[in-house]
């Protein structure tokens, strides 16, 4: 059976956590190897600030704190994504008001971004769907001239480009994860990124349990203690090290992924139907770039994408469905109501995931189903 994720090794990572064991004598966070990897964003994707978190999770729940919600505010997301995006809000005490897809993509709709905002909107979070660009001109026109603030999830977004801008790097503040089902991974972990440097102080110190131990370690202040809100956001040198043998092979993960995109969308060019399914191909619209992080077919019925789950299985392939629609979640259901979203619920029918990660060689898939 081909799974449908396996996690790729550079072959450094055991090394480099060695080096942090044995030669750097300091395990917790905020060492050699997370400045490594805070480094290597700066530098190459030009972000003001970085932080490695624990979490994509925990990366949301940052920014969600730094922009200040308060009980009752509104932040507008997609209906179409993982908890962690509604999550971090709610529990600050927001109403989460998701916000249709649109017709041909899993990401937010702008139009309907522009219906939903009302005088208690306090901020906007756009997801990029399987890293494809949202449209982000439109959105930070309209946070723009409402006075919101944009949170990218760009947990799926790791080297893919709007315009030629890095996503994660065009918001107010953005998050990354490096789950072990992403394109670069740790096992678990994220990062914030802190575009607007208004939030720079404050995130250091949300991140450190609300101590400003950062700055005192940097000699700013003479003493550290309790100065705001926080906790323990930061992961330790472990997970660091792990995660730092990874990005150093950025550039090759990435070729080989997006080879195998490619070999799919090849072996599916001119085909409509794929094992008598009536299937669609991904949009990805010319703003965009496509950083290979799933390849995904979007069926024309549930029933058909659960048919094809049982073909693909028989013929030795792992491939899965995600996102029951967050507005019909039993916990969102239990405390808020609102309109049925039309699209996100045709996504969450209708799309399939094939099996997806750097080492699979399409020679393997080729073998099952060609
Ligand atoms: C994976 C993912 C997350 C959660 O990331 P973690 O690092 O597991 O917390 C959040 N949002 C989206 C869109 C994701 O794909």
């Amino acid at each position: 059976m081909i799974p449908f994720n396996k996690p790729h090794l550079t072959g450094k990572e055991t090394h480099y956590i060695y080096d942090a064991v044995y030669s750097q004598g300091k395990l917790s966070g905020n060492g050699k190897y997370t400045k490594l990897c805070q480094e290597f964003f700066q530098d190459k994707y030009h972000f003001s600030k970085t932080l490695l978190t624990t979490s994509c999770t925990d990366a949301l729940e940052m920014s969600a704190i730094l922009v200040n919600i308060q009980k009752g505010d509104e932040v507008i997301m997609p209906s179409y994504t993982f908890v962690s995006t509604a999550n971090a809000f709610i529990l600050r005490g927001a109403k989460v008001i998701f916000v249709d897809s649109l017709d041909d993509h899993p990401n937010i709709d702008p139009k309907k971004v522009q219906k939903a905002i009302t005088a208690k909107t306090k901020a906007i979070v756009v997801v990029h769907y399987a890293g494809i660009a949202c449209d982000m001109d439109k959105i930070m026109a309209l946070a723009n001239k409402h006075n919101l603030f944009v949170i990218e999830d760009a947990a799926q977004a790791i080297d893919s480009f709007y315009k030629d801008r890095p996503l994660g790097g065009i918001g107010h503040l953005s998050t990354f994860s490096f789950h072990e089902t992403k394109n670069i991974s740790s096992g678990e972990g994220g990062m914030l990124v802190i575009n607007d440097k208004r939030f720079i102080d404050r995130s250091e110190i949300i991140w450190e349990k609300g101590t400003n131990r950062a700055s005192f370690f940097r000699g700013e202040v003479n003493k550290y203690g309790w100065v705001d809100i926080g906790s323990s956001f930061l992961p330790s040198e472990l997970t660091a090290a792990f995660l730092y043998a990874q990005l150093e092979h950025l550039n090759e993960i990435q070729a080989k992924r997006k080879k195998l995109w490619t070999q799919y969308n090849q072996l599916l060019a001119n085909k409509s139907d794929f094992f008598g399914k009536k299937i669609k191909k991904p949009v990805i619209p010319n703003y965009a770039t496509n950083n290979a992080h799933m390849f995904y077919l979007l069926l024309d019925s549930l029933e058909d994408r659960n048919d094809l789950i049982k073909i693909l299985k028989n013929k030795g392939l792992h491939s899965v469905f995600h996102y029951l629609p967050l507005n019909e979640s039993e916990y969102f259901k239990k405390h808020y109501q609102g309109e049925e979203l039309k699209n996100t619920k045709l996504f969450s029918n209708n799309l399939l995931r094939l099996p997806f990660y750097t080492d699979l060689e399409f020679k393997e898939i080729e073998n099952k189903i060609v």
